[in-house]
């Protein structure tokens, strides 16, 4: 079924953006936002915007700065607005079809997703008992579908989208756009991060902090997990639709997020240099360089290298314009990948013991591919450490970690994947350690990718995970 298939890789990693303001341009504050999102999504670009009675959008495929021109932002006039980037991760849901912000032929209501819904079994039934198609849509078209279909109905925008909430089984953090008014939803879970700020008597509402910082909007606090937050004329309006259970997924602390934002009141920057002290810490190890993987691997070898004494050095040089690496469908073309996207300078690795940083081992692709480079560099040892557990289950919330069989912790042991990656040696952080590291507690956190436990039920999809015990011998 086409949308059995779509509905799972549609979503991902996405970043969003909202503006409301009396007198605002609102098109032309949405689009730095992109910009500060464009970490969390580099597949398609689109921004929505309403003069109070018509809904237009402009969206295409690639980057933020390919995608609009001064005459695209010159027509988005509007003081309501929201933006999206995306991030496909596959064949089947790349391309101009699914941009966001969606927005159906009758332009009654725009809307962009962060996150996935693993299961839409449910709204799929709703849909298909309303006489609404479903076979070509993907998750968050659906969405836009049953809270249009509410609003056909007459009513007001905040009961369709109280409404339509328990249809939405998984991972949400929406914004969506009527004529006159901006809104934004979170799942009970608040499994994505959005944050709201305040800007000259406006309001801003963006997946992370940075992108506030962009616009010189002042963070305010982070829509809470299970609340609707409803912008118009008469300000911003709050409403607990659901209990909330904030379970953050602690991914984006690891890899996702951008280090100059705040996640939960922590500066992921501050938690991924805890990251690589707590992994010194844990296996102290004698070395000449500490070297990251750039960029995300940073503020954790800069954490190992003060924890450690170790001088912390740049040996691996990163071309910023290589985009995609991850999401090559075919693996031969995601190896040429990645000797595109690094180079290593020779005269910091030769001779050298090198303790080598990156924040997570997916597939191990990457890391066997930088291990080899920075041997050919003429590096004497390679000890691959890594600020993350083993990634072991897949995940559906919205981040494309791919299928467990494709995840290499899930098949080997940290022998077989040392050898595998071809380093001298191999570390994981612990589990606690990483949670450590957060000064949070665990119970704030969505850890499905290594603890298999996965806070919103994934459906149909569970029969995708085994249970794994990783063997760390
Ligand atoms: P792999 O080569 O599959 O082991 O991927 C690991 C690399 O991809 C690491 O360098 C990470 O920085 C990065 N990474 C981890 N998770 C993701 C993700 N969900 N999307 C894109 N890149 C990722």
């Amino acid at each position: 079924m086409m949308n059995e298939t779509l509905a799972p890789s549609i979503g991902e990693k996405c970043g969003v953006f909202g503006v409301y303001g009396q007198g605002f341009e609102a098109a032309r504050l949405v689009y730095p936002g992109l910009w500060a999102l464009q970490h969390r999504g580099q597949e398609s670009s689109g921004i929505a915007v309403s003069d109070g009675e018509r809904i237009k959008v402009h969206k295409g495929v690639g980057l933020v700065a390919h995608v609009y021109g001064e005459e695209d932002l010159d027509v988005l006039t509007g003081q309501i607005s929201i933006g999206h980037n995306r991030y496909g991760t596959s064949q089947k849901s790349s391309g101009e079809h699914h941009s966001q912000p969606v927005l159906r032929r009758d332009k009654s209501l725009a809307l962009a997703h962060n996150g996935n819904l693993p299961s839409v079994a449910r709204l799929e039934g709703f849909l298909q008992g309303n006489g609404i198609p479903t076979t070509t849509s993907n998750d968050s078209e659906m969405m836009t579908d049953a809270i249009r279909h509410l609003l056909s109905l007459g009513v007001s925008l905040e009961e369709a989208i109280a409404e339509s909430m328990p249809l939405f089984t998984g991972a949400y953090s929406l914004l969506l756009l009527i004529a006159d008014k901006l809104a934004a939803l979170r799942d009970p879970r608040g499994i994505r991060p959005l944050s709201i700020g305040e800007l000259n008597g406006g309001y801003i509402i963006s997946s992370e902090t940075n992108a506030l910082d962009i616009v010189h909007a002042n963070p305010i606090r982070d829509v809470r997990p299970g609340e609707l937050v409803v912008v118009d004329e008469g300000g911003l309006h709050s409403y607990q639709l659901a209990k909330g259970d904030q379970r953050l997924d602690i991914f984006e602390f690891v890899y996702f997020a951008r280090p100059d934002s705040i996640l939960l009141g922590k500066s992921v920057y501050g938690v991924r240099w805890q990251l690589g002290a707590n992994l010194f810490q844990e296996c102290p190890t004698c070395a000449d360089v500490v070297l990251p993987v750039p960029d995300s691997a940073v503020p954790a070898a800069i954490g190992y290298a003060h924890a450690s004494g170790i001088p912390f050095e740049e040996g691996l040089i990163k071309n910023r314009y290589i985009h995609r690496t991850f999401i090559r469908p075919e693996q031969r073309l995601r190896e040429r990948d990645v000797a595109m996207k690094l180079n290593p300078i020779p005269s910091v690795l030769a001779g050298k013991r090198v303790i080598v940083i990156d924040d997570s081992i997916v597939r191990g692709t990457t890391a066997r591919n930088i291990v080899r480079m920075i041997r050919e560099a003429g590096a004497r040892e390679v000890h691959l450490r890594i600020p993350s557990p083993p990634v072991l289950y897949p995940d559906f919330y919205g981040i494309d970690t791919p299928k467990q069989s494709d995840l290499i912790a899930a098949r080997m042991s940290l022998k077989g994947i040392c050898e595998f990656v071809g380093a001298d040696s191999l570390f994981y952080l612990s589990y606690r350690g990483l949670i450590n590291s957060t000064g949070l507690p665990e119970s704030v956190f969505s850890t499905s990718c290594f603890t298999g436990e996965y806070p919103i039920g994934i459906g149909e999809r569970a029969r995708e995970v085994q249970k794994i015990i990783f063997k760390s011998d």
